[in-house]
């Protein structure tokens, strides 16, 4: 064998030797609360109940979204044929574009929106577009992987801020003589569930003369009376506000986008590198997300949101009841759909998550370095479609397994 294979076998070893290393399971079935997976190494698939998915609201599998899209596949074909400065802007794309700047408009004056293949690829694009070598970028400690990317492709020089430190941020900005400034935030952190202070953020960005880049991954679709998250469960505005959103979690699709000034959105089509090197999504991918937005916005939107808010009211209460009184474990404030049950020790938080397993729940481990040291969780995320009768059993089985005394985590 190469010495170069040598070189990643023995990498992947050492991952192994850590239990770090990440294995995928097979979905048999489409994403629901109950699915059957095949794990990696097994051949029988399992059906298990997942509160791990980023299905907020339950329209992964909508029906009506899986008749959009093959309408949308039966008007405009398969695949868009070429990137969206050659050929493969469609029809469907535009909608789509014009519609979230509709969404956008009370938000930002002037709105415009521009339409990505991931929420990932946007944030690259944002950060190295906007991101000049003149630029200097104040980047949250907890924000996520793709905003962390997107800044190292920049050219901007990268100053970290402490996590939801406004008064360090201020500080950073007054220190701080670059023409152009960037503000960059997750609008709800992804491994806690609560929200960054997006309106001093916001606050500051007008004093410092600086943009605010808000990724609002898990906020879209759940936050605000109509599902247009963050910014209308704040009741943001202000040109200064660049706002990208995901539309594969609560929006139940694929993709994402990026709302703001349209002069910003000028600039990203003529400069934003992975806007203009990849192929556009299929034309149906935009379609089917035109029948995601309406109903986020009707009233099956209002009542997945309800139905999510009486899960996380229901799960709150029931884990609070069953947390150990040596203050072992702790649920802190989270009003989303990530609820964070931290236990501490990396050892507690992999047997809690196995004997949840070991009763057909599935439940994500998050252990350092993707948390801080001594905060290894369980990640729970819940869903429009779960049911009381899902939470409820979550909520025993967390009972149980909290239970038991630590010494029989060795
Ligand atoms: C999921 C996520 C992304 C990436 O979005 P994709 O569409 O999955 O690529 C970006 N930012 C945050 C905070 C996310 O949680």
């Amino acid at each position: 064998m190469s010495r170069l294979l040598e070189r990643l076998q023995g990498e992947i070893a050492a991952l192994d030797a850590q239990s770090l290393r990440r294995r995928r399971q097979i979905a048999e079935t489409a994403c629901a609360p109950e699915q059957s997976l095949t794990l990696a190494g097994t051949t029988a698939p399992r059906t298990m109940l997942g509160f791990s998915s980023n299905d907020y609201l339950g329209l992964a599998a909508h029906p009506a979204l899986a008749a959009a899209w093959a309408e949308g596949a039966a008007r405009y074909g398969t695949g868009s044929g070429g990137s969206h400065l050659i050929l493969g802007h469609s029809r469907a794309h535009a909608q789509l574009e014009e519609r979230l700047a509709d969404w956008m408009a009370p938000f930002i004056p002037e709105a415009q929106s521009l339409f990505f293949c991931t929420g990932y690829m946007a944030n690259l694009a944002v950060l190295s577009a906007l991101g000049g070598a003149e630029a200097v970028i104040f980047s949250e400690a907890l924000n996520h992987a793709s905003l962390i990317d997107g800044a190292r492709l920049a050219k901007a020089r990268v100053e970290r801020y402490p996590h939801c430190d406004v008064a360090a941020l201020d500080a950073m900005l007054g220190a701080c003589d670059a023409p152009v400034k960037l503000i960059v935030s997750d609008a709800v952190f992804s491994m806690d569930g609560h929200l960054a202070p997006v309106h001093q953020l916001l606050a500051l960005a007008e004093r410092h003369d600086a943009w605010l880049v808000v990724d609002d991954a898990h906020g879209f679709g759940v936050l605000g009376d109509t599902g247009r998250g963050v910014v209308q469960a704040l009741g943001l505005h202000s040109e200064r506000l660049v706002l990208i959103g995901t539309l594969g979690k609560a929006a139940g699709v694929s993709g994402a986008f990026v709302a703001a000034h349209r002069t910003v959105i000028d600039y990203l089509v003529q400069r934003a590198r992975p806007y203009i090197f990849t192929t556009a999504a299929p034309p149906a991918v935009a379609h089917a997300l035109l029948a995601s937005l309406t109903l986020i916005e009707g009233e099956e939107g209002a009542a997945r949101r309800a139905a999510l808010q009486a899960r996380i009211a229901q799960l709150r209460e029931g884990v609070k009841a069953v947390l150990p009184a040596d203050g072992s474990a702790c649920l802190p404030e989270s009003p989303t759909a990530i609820q964070p049950l931290i236990v501490g020790d990396n050892a507690r938080a992999m047997r809690t998550m196995a004997q949840l397993d070991a009763r057909g729940l599935r439940v994500g481990a998050i252990r350092p370095p993707t948390v801080p040291v001594g905060t290894a969780r369980l990640r729970i995320a819940l869903s429009a479609s779960h049911s009381r009768a899902d939470v409820a059993r979550l909520v025993d089985a967390l009972g149980v397994a909290l239970s038991q005394p630590m010494q029989e985590a060795a």
